[in-house]
């Protein structure tokens, strides 16, 4: 299966923060990715701004060592020194003067402007600004920014009041790479594409929800950021949210953005308050490495590395179907899953002990990305009415062929739709602020009650509580291998 390439508009893209560890990682490898594949023009111009004080050529043989680094040997071919010379640099520091008019001689007229925050947050509204004052943005300019946005309800209104001076709602592009993966897309595609699915997707059909995402590292290197952070911060109240938000939506009228958006804020506003009792925060116990206060270096965190809760959507498609989600650091292994439980046949015509079981549609997000439906079939042989369950397996690297490699990253797709001026796969500041207002009590919570996380150990699977959270539903967690 080969996909088309449209090319996208001739652009000048500006990283701040262009010599960091995500512009080397993600964006420029990203944007080389487009460029090999012949989406991005050859008429197209990144522009890296930070504060070193580098020229264009010192610059391009950064990036030239980070594509070593992160591209793949065979992806490093002739078309490197083709995409470097699109590469230009400014040395600017945000909080200073110097550097902006130069940068405004670069900007060209005719052609999509779009400006990368890939800096702190406390830096966007001296980019907002100095863009802004030094007359460089122009009104259909596009920006695009990283999370975290905010750490609490009251720092995202004012990050989202401080970009709203400069800028409209329709120019600003939040990013959460979770809704850039092929996967999170096709759920769309599945739910929305296909008769099958959708008469099914409410609480007369489903049993439960379930939303992983595990990771198999800890948080060495990061361990004094995430420390203020936490697993609620970092990855619930935005990655599991959206994908939360993804999986229960109504349908949208249209595929459209502020059509997506609407129906998803729905969602978060029908989230009911979870009881304490709901939730299980947990710390990993450092059995084969660092325990995490080690790695935080902060003896007595009462930080969550792991997190699992069970929500209720108040609303007429989903009260009585709960939403189980967890989250967590040093588990068994690095597996991101939406799970889709269904309910038991009404009435089973075969033995108890015939092995009918639920039918399961499961979305994985990472590692090996694709879509599975487990049904219910006979049992080949001439042994009875035997059952089992075989998998109706969708791998993408299976549907893809040849180009199985070349699923594309999450920022190839979306840098493309700032380009394109695409926002539905973007956090509108609304949603934002809805997904804080539904966490912040709950972080609150845990302050005032002192509450302490339970410890598990590292290569597991969390902490015991958290399986009580299911077995007590009658209910287990899937398997993380
Ligand atoms: P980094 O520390 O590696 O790089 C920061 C960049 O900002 C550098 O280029 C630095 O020169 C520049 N910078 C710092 N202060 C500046 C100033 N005053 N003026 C101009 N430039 C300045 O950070 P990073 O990991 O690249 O992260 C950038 C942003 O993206 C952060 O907000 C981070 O939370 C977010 N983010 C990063 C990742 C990731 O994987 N690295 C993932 C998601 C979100």
């Amino acid at each position: 299966m080969v996909s088309r390439v449209i090319p996208v508009d001739p652009f000048d893209l500006v990283i701040f923060g262009g010599t960091g560890d995500l512009a080397r990682r993600k964006i420029l490898p990203a944007l080389y990715r487009r460029y090999r594949d012949g989406q991005m023009p050859e008429e197209a111009r990144i522009i890296g701004a930070a504060r070193s004080e580098l020229d264009a050529d010192g610059y391009r043989a950064e990036i030239r060592a980070a594509f070593k680094e992160f591209l793949r040997a065979e992806e490093c071919d002739d078309q490197v020194d083709a995409f470097l010379e699109r590469l230009d640099y400014l040395p600017i520091d945000a909080m200073g003067e110097g550097g902006w008019p130069e940068l405004k001689t670069k900007m060209r007229d005719g052609v999509t402007q779009a400006f990368y925050f890939s800096v702190g947050p406390s830096l966007f509204g001296a980019l907002a600004e100095r863009l802004h004052t030094n007359g460089i943005a122009r009104s259909d300019a596009r920006i695009v920014v990283e999370k975290p946005f905010g750490r609490d309800l009251g720092s995202a209104k004012a990050l989202n009041a401080t970009l709203a001076q400069h800028f409209d709602e329709t120019q600003i592009y939040r990013i959460d790479h979770y809704l850039g993966k092929e996967t999170v897309q096709n759920l769309m595609a599945i739910r929305f594409g296909n008769v099958l699915f959708e008469p099914l997707w409410n609480a007369q059909y489903v049993d439960h929800v379930q939303i992983t995402v595990a990771e198999g590292v800890g948080v060495g290197g990061r361990g004094a950021y995430y420390d203020k952070s936490g697993a609620m911060r970092d990855m619930v109240q935005n990655h599991l949210m959206q994908l939360l938000c993804l999986t229960a939506m109504e349908p949208p009228n249209k595929f459209e953005p502020d059509a997506v958006r609407d129906e998803k804020l729905k969602v978060i506003r029908a989230l009911q308050p979870v009881a304490p009792a709901d939730i299980v925060r947990g710390q990993y116990n450092g059995n084969d490495g660092p325990s995490y206060v080690e790695d935080a270096e902060t003896p007595d965190s009462r930080t969550e590395s792991y997190i699992a809760m069970k929500l209720e959507i108040a609303n007429w498609r989903w009260n009585g179907t709960p939403f189980y989600l967890r989250t967590g650091k040093r588990m068994k292994a690095r597996k991101s899953e939406i799970v889709v439980t269904f309910k038991d046949t009404p009435h089973s015509i075969f033995d108890e002990d015939a092995g009918q079981r639920a039918n399961i549609l499961s979305i994985r997000l990472q590692p090996d990305e694709g879509i599975d439906l487990s049904v219910t079939i006979k049992e080949p042989g001439p042994g009875g009415m035997r059952l089992v369950d075989v998998p109706l397996d969708m791998t993408f690297a299976e549907a893809l062929g040849p180009d199985a490699e070349n699923v594309p990253d999450a920022y190839e797709r979306l840098i493309m739709d700032v380009i394109r001026g695409n926002q539905t796969l973007f956090m509108r500041g609304d949603e934002v602020e809805a997904a804080w207002a539904w966490t912040d009590p709950i972080i609150e919570g845990w302050t005032e009650r002192r509450d302490k996380p339970a410890g598990y150990d590292a290569g597991s699977s969390g902490p015991e509580e958290a399986l009580m959270l299911m077995h007590r539903d009658g209910r287990r967690w899937r398997d993380l291998t």
